[in-house]
């Protein structure tokens, strides 16, 4: 369906692997876990979760939605049909599809609590406590009714960090130590209460589950690239076009570029239908050819413009620009389009086509074919 003249996001599954154990690795003892949720952070759940189960045994999984979960476990079905799924957002009136596909959910409220031991008793289910993020989780007040729920089986308790991407918050020891409190009153459920960000606090803070989500796919949590972590997706997009402009030409939608010295301008096939936000005009680099590009003018639907003024005959029509990847790391991209990489990801469009390596070649038919 894509071809040479679209932009595609090449996703190294071998990376993802080396991510997984690097993180897993921070945390000794604890059972690392992958986040699916969003497909995969936009990159394609099913072949990441594949790829995870058959290589690292991965077999406990995160998504937001029962119906990623349908999906996923769909996905899985032949790899790792005793894979573990839990639904974050937990159930709200769609009780039953967590019976058909064995999901585990995520209650988020006594209410929750209550509705879930009514409707599959002796069926098992994770709690998740808010210590203070304030936007999902039961309240603490709520622990001793949701304990005395006879036929409730709780078997992961967890809680959140609001302040995962940066390191030394102190809000971080804060609410680790809400969380030990109220885990002792679950002795016999796992404990869950860090993402990438939090695996990479400290050893102290794993637990017995981490759930990475954002490192797996290459993106580092604090904003800036870390070791820890390998780049994952690299999206690109070839010239389609050539201009030589004059000072004073003005480039592209509202002539926001305007020439001071004669400037060579490349024309990308990508524009913000593909996810490259509009944003990214404000500053923005990409990488062509061995040389940093700045955006320049307004990123269209399909188009985005570039100077490669600097660059004389060594970028040609076909040429591919890297918009993220190696040489364009995503925290900066995603900085001069003032968000985060977690955003880029996740908004690649439907229309850029993922391509999946593994071992240094196209990633074989049993990660994809499902
Ligand atoms: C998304 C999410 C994660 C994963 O976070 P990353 O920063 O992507 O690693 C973990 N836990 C919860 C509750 C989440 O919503």
């Amino acid at each position: 369906m894509s071809s040479d003249s679209t932009a595609h996001v090449d996703v190294d599954l071998s990376a993802l692997i080396t991510n997984f154990e690097r993180l897993a690795a921070a945390s000794v003892g604890a059972t690392p876990a992958a986040v699916m949720k969003c497909d995969g952070y936009g990159l394609g759940a099913i072949a990441a979760a594949r790829v995870l189960a058959k290589r690292k045994n991965c077999q406990v999984f995160f998504v937001a939605h029962a119906i990623e979960g349908v999906q996923l476990r769909a996905g899985l079905a032949d790899l790792a049909p005793g894979a573990e799924i839990f639904v974050l957002n937990g159930p709200i009136g769609d009780l039953q599809i967590y019976h058909d596909a064995r999901l585990t959910p995520v209650l988020n409220s006594l209410d929750q609590a209550k509705q879930w031991v009514e409707a599959h008793p002796d069926m098992p289910a994770a709690v998740h406590f808010d210590t203070g993020f304030n936007r999902l989780g039961a309240p603490e007040r709520e622990i001793d009714a949701i304990l005395s729920l006879k036929r409730l089986r709780i078997n992961m308790v967890m809680s959140h960090l609001a302040h995962a991407g940066t390191r030394a918050h102190p809000a971080n020891g804060q609410q680790k130590r809400r969380f030990d409190a109220l885990q002792a009153k679950f002795p016999d459920a796992r404990r869950s209460l860090v993402s990438t960000g939090g695996a990479l606090i400290g050893p102290d803070y794993g637990a017995d589950l981490l759930r990475l989500g954002i490192g797996l796919y290459g993106v580092s949590p604090f904003g800036c690239p870390v070791d820890e972590i390998d780049p994952v997706a690299t999206l690109s997009a070839p010239v389609i076009q050539i201009f030589d402009i004059a000072p004073g030409d003005a480039v592209g939608y509202d002539g926001l570029f305007v020439a001071d010295r004669p400037t060579r301008i490349a024309t990308l096939s990508i524009g913000y239908g593909d996810g490259f936000p509009r944003a990214a005009g404000d500053g923005a680099n990409v990488s062509i050819g061995g040389f940093t590009c700045p955006v320049v003018g307004r990123v269209s639907m399909d188009l985005t413009t570039i100077d490669i003024t600097h660059a004389p005959g060594a970028i040609s029509i076909g040429d591919r620009a890297e918009i993220f990847g190696r040489t364009a790391p995503i925290e900066h991209v995603a900085k001069a389009c003032n968000t985060i990489g977690y955003e880029l990801l996740t908004r690649l469009g439907r229309r850029v086509e993922r391509r999946y390596w593994l071992d240094g070649a196209r990633a074989p038919a049993w990660v994809i074919d499902k």
